[in-house]
Formats: structure tokens, C-alpha cells, sequence
């Protein structure tokens, strides 16, 4: 702070402090009583306090930070990309449903109380019926009949099948329990007292729809907006299994898109209309049929998948999956099944990509509708809506409870707000209802936070009027694909895990290039010195172009490095030779699945790499430009 006259006003606060800091340092060096130094200490930042106070009331303040003009420039990303708390208040997840619904079903061991997950335990017990010798084809189809449903059971019918197959604790042979609903959530207690409860949050998604007033604000209150959250989310897992697949902590990428309901269209429906996807319906799944190849288009046309947007994600779920490396033939599309589907949600597909553990959920991809905004809004009293610009403004009619603030504040003194503040946010459904009340009985009994109040006649007065609207309230609809990340990863890591023909102990990863972490490797025939500039050469040009490279001049064959790149997935290698000193300077380009090699020369190379790494340009196309350089690859060489 520079300004001499500030100075003047802050200076007696400084000796203040100072004053203060002396004594404690006083009363430290004296070995003071720990009770003294510590009350000495509290003066001491009540002191600070105050001086910070004083100084930031005095700093320059718009002139330096502006902060309209701040979030003026964020409101102009497309998608916004928020980071919300893990800790989650219990009310907001009672408002979701998930304090009540957010379960699985488990069995236990009735003797030793071993959990196990049921659905999991049943698909176990069918599998091995239906291999024994004598399982009659009846019963093989009945198994294979329940597998196929066994993810939209609910309790009873799962109780049924385990009665039907007597099915007993695999580890003992101990009966089992009837199905047990376990709540997948991990409670914590929020503060000090321990008193607020609260959940680590078990999905993205609600930080989303807590805030979604603020982020339709950013968005200038248009719909459609859509919002994205990566973070962490916890499950109780009941039986999670080992690596990525089902874990009690993972990542997960989520997108609320949130759209008038009215109207699902999406404006670049047309861009993925043509993509065709594998779509298991759920009709096809209860009828025992296999998946089937639908274009977006005619799927949405036909009503199969419920709308442009649910369409739109899913078409791009596909593209970003296999662009990062899910093997297409993998992956299909699986429509959830009515009784399987969440209470709220209209339609709903999971991404699944076939694995060494079968196929499994991926990405889902759920319309939502506006269960999670009108729950909210419910919870807290606040509408959680966005307007819509009626064509032709519309006259209608309005109902209102005007509150006699004088009245109910000497009848309720300390609560006369929160009743004033509950009769502002009633429902015209509520309004009639009280209306009709007071009419006949004189009062009526109004419920705040559990409280109940007794309201007269002279304390709400009902008011009707008319009024020309040019706009309308809508609850949004949400459209949501949630990404599991470490299920992707796992998958793309298994569909990329090759082996190379007549050589298995040589196994390599085929990540795309767009996705390796390294793009490309630069290896030197030799640690002869005369290579060294060309190297440094190399390198900058690749940095410059923000080519992530590795240089690798240990000893070894070069096939041996190759070998060891490839086991990383770094997709190109540059190997500097000795023509490569020779004018005009090459150096031999490699790409890894292939295993093709071919000649650039030293000042092209760079380019090359970074438009191959970033797909605007194919191998196929550098092999038909550049000449071949044939040279046998092996690890002695
Ligand atoms: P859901 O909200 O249940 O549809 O889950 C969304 C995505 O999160 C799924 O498609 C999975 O990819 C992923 N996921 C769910 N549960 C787990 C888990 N326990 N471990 C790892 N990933 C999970």
C-alpha cells in the first residue's frame, strides 16, 4: 500500500500488532505458562485482524479486478466444466432419492455373516448348472432366461429364483437370508458436533443440479446448456473385484445436458444421423434376440431411442470411445429395461464393451427428464426452472397468498418469517387448498420444517388477477452420459494388449496415437557422438510442435528399444543412422502396428509426426509418399 495518507491511518494498527507480537515473543523466550501464550496469541491475531480488515477496505478494488467482465468471458464456453464438493449433505441426497433407493440387493451367510452381492451370486449359481452333465435342456434354457432379465429383477423375483434353485452360501453350503437392500453410500458427519449428516457423493451428477441456477446464469438462461464434472465418487461396493472394474472409489466424467422438454431436438443431430450403432434393445433382450445394427437416425425415427439428444451423446459416446481405442466390434449399446431403469428416467442406454469379464457398463447414457430439478426444488423451495420465450404472449390467470406480515408477526413473533417466507413459495395447487380451508374452518394448519402454525383468516389474504405473460416456467429435462473413466481405461488397455505373430513373449499396446501419452521415440543406431546434434535437432523441432517424445540412447539393440516402445504404445519411432549425417540428413520413421519403416528426410520429420499423431494424416498416405526403407526387424538386429 503506497498511498502516504493510508499509511498514516494503518500505522497506529501496525504498532498494535506489533505491540502484541513482542510480547508473545516476550513470553516465549521466558518459557511463559503454555495457558499465557496462548491467550497472548489470540490477541495477537485479533490485532492482525483487525489491521487486514482496515487495509483491504482501503485497497483500490474494481480498477485492478472486474469481475462481471471476469465471468462475461466464461459464460462464452460452450459447455461449462465445474468441480463440485464430495462431501454431500444428507438433505440433498434424500431430495435425489439416493438416501432411499440407492441400494443393492445381498444375501447373507446365515451362520458365519459372510455379504454376498445377489445378483452376482445367481448368475454364478445359473452358469454352473447349466454346464453339469445332467441339467436337463428345460432348465439350461430357464437359466439362460434368467441371466438375460436378472439385471431388472426386483427382490421378490430374485427371492423366487433363489428358493428355485435352493441356492445355498457358496463357501460353507450354509442357508442364505432372504435379499437384504444394502445402501451403496458412505456416510460421514459433517463438523465438529458430528451432528449433520452427510455422504460422499455417489455420482457427479447433483453438485450439478445444486447449482444449476448459477450455471444457467453463466448461460445467460437459455436452454439447452449442458454442464461437465469430472471427480471422484464413492460406492460401498458389496463385492468389488480386482482392477478397474468395479472399485470403491473411481473417476467418473459426467455431462448434464439440460433441455426444454418439450423439445428434444438436438442442433447437430444431423452431423451423427448416419452413425451406426449396435442397439440391444430392451424388446430384444425380454424376446431372447441378439443386438442389431440401427443408423442413429432411423432408431430415433422409429422411437426406438427416445429423443434427438439421447441420441446425439450416444452416437458421440461411440465416436469418443473408439477413437480412443475401444475395439468397435466390442462395443454395443444396451437399452435398459423398464423395471431395470431408475424410477425417473424416460429411456436409458449403457455403452458396454465386451471384455476377458464379459461385457461390461461402460458409459451410461440416461434421459433423466426433470426428476432431479423438481426433487430439488421440492427439498428446498426453490424453483429450480428456466424460461421459455412463448411464442405469443398469453394472458393468465394468477393466484397469490399475500401474507399480513403485522398480523402473523405479533401472533408468531420469532417464526413470523418463515411462515411469511413458506406462503411465498406455495403452490397454486396449495393456495386452493388453503383457501378452501380457511373458507370453511376459519384456519388452517400450516406445516414449516416440521412445525405446525396455526393460521386465521385475517392473516392471508388469497388474491386473483390476470396478467400478459411472454414467457413461461420450464423444469428442464436432463440428458446425462455419465463415463466410468476407469472402466474405459481397462478396456481400451484390453482391446489394445497384441501379441506379434510368430513371436508371443513380444506383446505390445496399439493405443491410438491421438491417445498415447508419447507420440514418438527418437532412437540413435549407436551412442556414437557425431549423432548427438542431430538428436538435440530432433528433439527441439518435436517440442516445438508439442510432440511428447522420448529419446532413448541407451544400449541395445535397436530392435530390442523398439520392442520396449512399443510395450508403452509410443505409436512412431525416428531411429538416426549413419545416413542420416550424410547430406541431404534423413532419418527412417516407424510405425508400430505395422511395423513399416520408411525414409524422410530430417526437416520433414517432425511435421510428419505431428500430423500422423493427430489424425490429419494416415500411414497409409506417408508409406504411398515416402520411400520404403526395408530393413529385417529383430531383436538381434
Ligand atoms: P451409474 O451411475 O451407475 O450409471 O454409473 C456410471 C458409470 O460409472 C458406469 O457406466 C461405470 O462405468 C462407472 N461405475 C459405476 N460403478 C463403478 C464402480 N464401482 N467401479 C468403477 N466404475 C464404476
Amino acid at each position: 500500500m503506497s498511498d502516504p495518507r493510508f499509511e498514516e491511518i494503518l500505522a497506529p494498527l501496525r504498532a498494535n500488532v506489533k505491540e502484541q507480537g513482542d510480547i508473545v515473543r516476550k513470553l516465549k523466550a521466558e518459557g511463559a505458562p503454555d495457558l499465557d501464550i496462548k491467550q497472548a496469541v489470540a490477541e495477537l491475531k485479533l490485532r492482525k485482524k483487525v489491521l487486514e480488515d482496515k487495509e483491504l477496505s482501503l485497497a483500490p478494488t474494481s480498477a485492478t479486478f472486474d469481475r462481471a467482465k471476469m465471468e462475461d468471458l466464461l459464460k462464452q464456453e460452450q459447455m461449462l466444466e465445474v468441480d463440485c464438493s464430495i462431501l454431500t449433505p444428507e438433505t440433498v441426497l434424500k431430495a435425489s432419492g439416493h438416501v432411499d433407493r440407492f441400494a443393492d440387493l445381498m444375501t447373507k451367510d446365515v451362520k458365519t455373516g459372510d455379504c454376498f452381492r445377489l445378483d452376482h451370486l445367481i448368475k454364478a449359481h445359473l452358469e454352473k448348472i447349466a454346464v453339469e452333465k445332467n441339467t436337463s435342456p428345460d432348465v439350461k434354457a430357464e437359466c439362460r432366461d434368467i441371466h438375460t432379465k436378472l439385471e431388472g429383477m426386483n427382490k421378490e423375483e430374485m427371492a423366487a429364483v433363489m428358493e428355485k434353485f435352493n441356492m445355498k452360501s457358496p463357501l460353507t453350503g450354509n442357508d442364505l437370508t432372504e435379499p437384504i437392500e444394502f445402501n451403496l453410500m458412505f456416510g460421514i458427519h459433517i463438523g465438529p458436533t458430528g451432528l449433520v449428516k452427510g455422504f460422499l457423493r455417489p455420482e457427479t451428477a447433483q453438485g450439478i443440479f445444486v447449482n444449476f441456477k448459477r450455471l444457467l446464469e453463466f448461460n445467460q438462461g437459455k436452454l439447452p446448456f449442458a454442464a461437465a464434472q469430472i471427480g471422484n465418487a464413492f460406492r460401498n461396493e458389496i463385492s468389488p473385484r480386482s482392477g478397474l472394474i468395479r472399485v470403491r472409489e473411481f473417476t467418473m466424467a459426467e455431462i448434464e445436458h439440460f433441455c426444454d422438454p418439450s423439445n428434444k431436438k438436438h442442433p447437430k443431430f444431423d452431423d451423427v444421423r448416419s452413425t451406426e450403432l449396435l442397439l440391444y434393445s430392451a424388446c430384444n433382450q425380454m424376446d431372447g434376440k441378439s443386438p442389431e445394427r440401427h443408423t442413429i437416425g432411423s432408431a430415433v425415427d422409429k422411437g426406438l431411442v427416445a429423443n434427438e439428444t439421447l441420441g446425439y451423446f450416444m452416437a458421440r459416446i461411440q465416436t469418443f470411445l473408439t477413437r480412443s481405442g475401444v475395439d468397435p466390434t466390442k462395443l454395443r449399446f444396451r437399452q435398459h429395461m423398464s423395471n431395470e431403469m431408475a424410477h425417473y428416467a424416460q429411456d436409458c442406454w449403457d455403452a458396454e464393451c465386451l471384455t476377458s469379464y464379459g461385457w461390461i457398463e461402460c458409459v451410461g447414457c440416461a434421459d433423466r427428464s426433470a426428476y432431479d430439478l423438481s426433487q430439488h426444488s421440492k427439498a428446498t423451495g426453490i424453483r429450480l426452472a428456466a424460461e421459455r420465450k412463448l411464442t405469443e404472449p398469453k394472458v393468465v390467470d394468477v393466484i397469490e397468498a399475500v401474507p399480513n406480515k403485522a398480523a402473523i408477526g405479533k401472533a408468531f413473533k420469532k417464526n413470523a418469517k418463515q411462515i411469511v417466507d413458506a406462503l411465498t413459495t406455495l403452490s397454486i395447487e396449495d393456495i386452493g387448498n388453503i383457501e378452501a380451508k380457511l373458507d370453511k374452518d376459519g384456519t388452517y394448519d400450516l406445516v414449516v420444517d416440521n412445525n405446525s402454525f396455526t393460521l386465521s383468516k385475517d392473516m392471508i389474504d388469497v388474491k386473483r388477477y390476470k396478467k400478459t405473460v411472454h414467457v413461461e416456467d420450464v423444469i428442464p429435462s436432463v440428458i446425462e452420459p455419465s463415463f466410468g473413466i476407469g472402466r474405459v481405461m481397462y478396456t481400451i488397455f484390453e482391446h489394445n494388449f497384441k501379441t506379434r505373430e510368430n513371436d508371443e513373449q513380444r506383446t505390445y499396446l496399439s493405443l491410438p496415437a491421438l491417445v498415447a501419452p508419447v507420440k514418438c521415440s527418437v532412437l540413435p543406431l549407436s551412442s556414437n557422438t557425431d549423432f548427438h546434434p542431430f538428436i538435440k535437432e530432433l528433439s527441439s523441432a518435436l517440442t516445438k510442435l508439442d510432440i511428447s517424445h522420448k529419446v532413448d540412447d541407451s544400449s541395445g539393440s535397436i530392435g530390442r528399444r523398439y520392442a520396449r516402445t512399443d510395450e508403452i504404445a509410443i505409436p512412431y519411432g525416428i531411429t538416426i543412422d549413419f545416413d542420416t549425417l550424410k547430406e541431404p540428413h534423413s532419418a527412417t520413421l516407424r510405425e508400430r502396428d505395422s511395423m513399416g519403416q520408411v525414409r524422410i528426410s530430417l526437416n520433414e520429420i517432425a511435421e510428419v509426426v505431428h500430423n500422423l499423431s493427430y489424425n490429419k494424416l494416415t500411414w497409409k498416405e506417408v508409406e504411398n509418399k515416402y520411400p520404403k526403407f526395408e530393413q529385417q526387424e529383430s531383436k538381434g538386429n
